[in-house]
């Protein structure tokens, strides 16, 4: 099936005004017969959640932490990207679109990267209103950096804790609301199941994850805004609970997936350090814009301390590979070109698999206490795991995935192909097409839940009744009853591996042969070992306790069963698309000098998968992609 994206046509630059205008509205009073659920509450969901909530909707909200303030965004430190040309430097709306539409590999919808671009600004405004502490500059306006991908500073910042700062705005905008009780919040829920009636989303299946029970949930909308799935690779940056448990299960109601091989892997990482690790740690890339980027020049120098390495010895390789970009090249070509160091055995530290990130330039150019100021809790926090000093020496810095830029397919109204099942932030495929650049995922998250769901929502609820579908609807008890069908079928296998176990195995396969670097061989061989581990964790598995109480290994088995079906649909994305772009590296599809190499002549498209059952083929629906204001080029950052 070809698919609509449902994108406005005519100028870009008046795209979106344009849209918001012919959109219908809802008035204040029918606002509040509508009830619509919001699943997630890190920065997409908590902002939409608060920003319906004040728009008088009835919103209910559900999170599996124990307070919306522990979402997963509270770890994204770099900053948040907008195109306010502080610095006078020559950015504007255009260039933050140009330079996203390349970003991404000229894989994302034009109309909806011009809009998130657009209200960019908007955010700044708003957070600042809020009172997020931005960074300042000597004059008392907001502090800009720069971030890989683009050659002007518009990286809004507080320290190394924007993702933080950001959430707490959005949170407490989101407890005025509890507080006026238009936004009624469940924590410690884990939606299990999608409720679908007639082909239109309804509601939701919730586990309680401290009593164990069961919960149904209506809504006359639902909004998933539920994060990321690179935990698929088992070690990665994220925090340990994300998952791809809800748009897999949206994916088994019919809900297309999009894009699922286009993950990234992020270049500045605190390398892996033994086989028990259950997480990476990220070292926000900000600290490229100080930092440079270096390995020794031969091999036999590589397990010298490095401040004894000459500067003649040292390979600063980005410098010498992409001159007009350097240390600040995007994160897919920084991290290939990490990898290609250590794989030509230049890499440095224990395992060989690290380069150096090195501030002794920026030190003695600026002195150590500007650069304490700008990073200081990244260096602290690289010393209480390393036990280095960074300033002293250089950080060791190694590729770790970190974000899924696939994730459930929707349109320009942030729409899935199910009715009424909206998806915001990063678990929908939506703005950042193979390659996400940095800084913009927060923007990404914040643009849908305060500037655009709130206006796209209202054209959906105006064309439906209100509250016509509740709780008693059969689809609501068979849906529960096919989780707790699903609950007591882990708990009964009693095996002999622990789900920790099983998910290292399947992280392996997936870091080894859908990772940095993907063939045809190496994918065929993934699709071979994920059912065999799929299989064995259905006869294998242990999980400990009961379903009545609280869990965290029945909480992760049933994580681990998704990704044992999500795994697969993305190793077949991986394989089905026979071009390299952005995060997706096809070793056989490689310039002469290693880059990547698309083919717009056939795969110029979003590739959105049809679930048809664990052991059948997914079937491939295509959104045709056309680039009428960026020209399709060879994406180069020399
Ligand atoms: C270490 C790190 C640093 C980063 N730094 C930056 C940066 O500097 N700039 C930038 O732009 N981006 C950064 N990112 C990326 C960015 O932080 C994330 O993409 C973004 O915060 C995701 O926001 P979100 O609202 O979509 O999801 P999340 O913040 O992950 O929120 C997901 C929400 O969904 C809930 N949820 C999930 N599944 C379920 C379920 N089944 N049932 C119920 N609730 C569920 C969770 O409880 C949570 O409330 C960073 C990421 C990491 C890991």
């Amino acid at each position: 099936m070809i698919l609509d994206g449902k994108a406005p046509t005519g100028p870009i630059e008046t795209s979106w005004d344009r849209h918001r205008f012919d959109m219908k509205l809802v008035n204040p009073a029918n606002k509040r017969k509508f009830k619509i659920l919001v699943v997630g509450t890190g920065l997409a969901g908590g902002a939409a959640a608060a920003t319906l909530g004040e728009l008088g909707y009835n919103v209910e909200a559900f999170c599996y932490q124990d307070s919306p303030r522990r979402a997963h965004s509270i770890a994204a430190q770099g900053g948040i990207n907008a195109a306010k040309n502080y610095p006078s430097d020559g950015d504007s709306i255009y260039r933050l679109f140009y330079d996203t539409v390349k970003g991404g590999d000229f894989r994302a919808r034009e109309a909806d990267v011009w809009r998130l671009a657009q209200v960019s600004n908007n955010i700044i405004d708003q957070c600042v209103a809020q009172g997020v502490p931005f960074a300042r500059d000597y004059a008392g306006y907001l502090d800009n950096r720069s971030f890989g991908g683009a050659q002007v500073s518009r990286t809004f910042y507080a320290r190394g804790q924007t993702g933080q700062q950001l959430l707490l705005g959005a949170y407490s905008a989101l407890s005025r609301q509890i507080k006026n009780k238009t936004v009624k919040m469940f924590a410690r829920r884990e939606m299990l199941d999608l409720v679908v009636v007639d082909g239109v989303a309804k509601g939701i299946t919730c586990r309680n994850l401290i009593t164990g029970e069961i919960e149904s949930y209506w809504g006359d909308a639902v909004i998933l805004a539920t994060g990321g799935f690179v935990n698929v690779f088992y070690l990665s940056t994220n925090a340990m609970g994300c998952s791809a448990t809800a748009i897999w299960k949206a994916t088994k109601k019919g809900a297309y997936m999009a894009n699922p091989c286009y993950t990234q892997i992020h270049p500045t990482c605190i390398p892996q350090h033994g086989d028990k690790q259950s997480k990476l740690t990220l070292m926000s890339e900000s600290l490229r814009n100080d930092g440079r980027v270096w390995v020794p020049k031969r091999a036999e120098d590589c397990g010298k301390h490095p401040n004894q390495i000459a500067e003649e010895d040292r390979d600063y390789y980005l410098e010498r590979k992409y001159p007009s970009f350097g240390n600040l090249a995007p994160r897919d070509i920084a991290s290939r070109a990490a990898k290609e160091q250590c794989d030509d055995g230049r890499g440095v530290g224990d395992t060989k698999r690290g380069v150096y990130l090195d501030f002794q330039a920026a030190i003695d150019r600026v002195g150590q206490p500007l650069i304490q100021q700008r990073y200081g809790n990244l260096f602290d926090m690289y010393e209480k795991i390393t036990d280095e000093n960074g300033y002293e020496r250089p950080m060791r810095i190694y590729p770790a995935p970190h974000y899924s830029m696939g994730g459930l397919w929707v349109d320009y109204h942030c729409m899935s192909n199910i009715p009424g099942l909206f998806v915001l932030g990063e678990a929908n495929f939506s703005v950042h097409g193979a390659n996400r650049l940095g800084a913009s995922a927060l923007m990404q998250g914040l643009a849908d839940g305060y500037f655009v769901i709130p206006y796209t929502i209202a054209q959906y609820m105006a064309s439906i009744t209100p509250g016509q579908i509740k709780e008693d609807h059969p689809e609501f008890k068979k849906s529960a009853e096919e989780v707790k069908g699903q609950i007591d079928k882990m708990l009964s296998i009693k095996g002999k591996k622990t789900v920790g176990e099983l998910h290292r195995e399947l992280g392996s396969v997936m870091w080894e042969d859908v990772g940095m670097a993907r063939s045809d061989a190496s994918l065929k061989h993934a699709l071979q070992r994920i059912p065999e581990i799929r299989d064995e964790f259905w006869n294998n598995v242990n999980v400990t306790g009961t379903a009545g109480e609280l869990n965290q290994q029945l909480e992760n088995a049933g994580r681990l069963a998704d990704f044992l079906e999500f795994a697969e649909m993305m190793t077949k994305d991986a394989l089905h698309r026979e071009e390299s772009c952005g995060g997706h590296f096809r070793t056989e599809h490689q310039t002469e000098d290693g880059e990547a190499m698309r083919d717009d002549e056939n795969f110029c498209y979003a590739a959105a998968w049809e679930f048809k059952g664990v052991d059948n083929e997914p079937e491939l629906h295509k959104e045709p992609l056309k680039f009428e204001n960026v020209k399709l080029a060879v994406r180069s950052y020399k």
